[in-house]
């Protein structure tokens, strides 16, 4: 199947009928699951399949489930006919496009949660969100029965989510950390980018300042408590930025941490701006 283009299924049959070849012929498969609205953050992981695996699987969802505000959800941009253009381009092989109702069917009952991880933190803030992240991730690896699946380290909650539920659930799948891309100014690229006014959009760049002074202050042995102030200071900094989340916890189980920096840390950041909420991360190993 690789090289002959672009297969694009938009139910669960055809997505398994169209990798079923390649699978029977013993080639390797990555996934990426994105919500769509690719940009360069999303080929990154795409490349990273590639590098890896013979036949590269791409889904778009834009996975209800994981949304609590549904306005939020109805916002989401999307932008299908670029997106497969773009995939096209990277040399993907199979993308599926599914319904809502064929990956959540008639009395559907069954859900995936990590339970500590995915209600710390973010979760918290957001109840449901990685239940849900977890049940459409599940369902996508049992769909497309990947050797690999890439996930951003911009999502790192997510990402640890993740690698925890396949650790627990024995799927044999590799996941592979892939690290954030950036615009020129430092801004992590995201797909609710797009939404921002220009004064937001340049207001937003404030998240990844903070986080660049927090980490040369960590290199120096400044301690946990310290990072924190510097971040909420750089970000009360900026009027149009309102900080909705600063975690500074243990990298890989998120625990809680305070005093020196002396094992791997992740700083998780979100911050919302006109009503358009952005998360960005740093993981600082001294
Ligand atoms: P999304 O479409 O936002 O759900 O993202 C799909 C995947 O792309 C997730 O694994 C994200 O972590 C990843 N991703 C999103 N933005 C970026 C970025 N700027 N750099 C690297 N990966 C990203």
């Amino acid at each position: 199947m690789q090289g002959t283009g672009l297969e694009i299924t938009h139910t669960i049959d055809a997505c398994r009928a169209a990798l079923a070849p390649s699978r029977r012929a013993g080639k390797t498969q990555a996934l990426v699951p994105t919500m769509g609205y690719l940009h360069e953050g999303h080929m990154a992981l795409v490349r990273r399949a590639r590098q890896v695996a013979d036949i590269v699987s791409v889904s778009i969802f834009v996975n209800p489930t994981q949304f609590s505000d549904p306005r939020d959800l109805d916002l989401y941009p999307r932008d299908e006919e670029r997106d497969l253009a773009m995939l096209r381009e990277a040399g993907v092989d199979v993308v599926l496009l599914p319904s809502v109702a064929d990956m959540y069917p008639e009395n559907d009952e069954t859900i995936v949660e990590a339970s500590r991880l995915g209600n710390i933190l973010h979760g918290a803030v957001r109840p449901g969100h990685f239940r849900g992240v977890a049940t459409v991730v599940t369902r996508l690896f049992n769909i497309f029965q990947p050797d690999f699946a890439c996930f951003g380290e911009k999502d790192y909650q997510q990402l640890q989510v993740i690698r925890r539920m396949v650790r627990d659930l024995k799927f044999p799948i590799e996941i592979m950390p892939v690290p954030t891309v950036r615009e020129p100014d430092g801004l992590a690229m995201s797909s609710r980018n797009a939404r921002l006014t220009p004064e937001d959009r340049a207001a937003a760049v404030v998240i990844s300042k903070a986080l660049n002074e927090a980490e040369a202050e960590a290199a120096k042995g400044a301690p946990v408590e310290a990072l924190r102030r510097i971040i909420e200071a750089t970000i009360a900094g900026e009027p149009r930025a309102q900080l909705r989340g600063l975690d500074i916890v243990s990298a890989g189980d998120l625990s809680e941490i305070s005093g020196s920096v002396d094992s791997p840390v992740a700083i998780m950041v979100s911050a919302e701006f006109g009503g358009i909420l952005l998360i960005d991360q740093r993981e600082i190993f001294l």
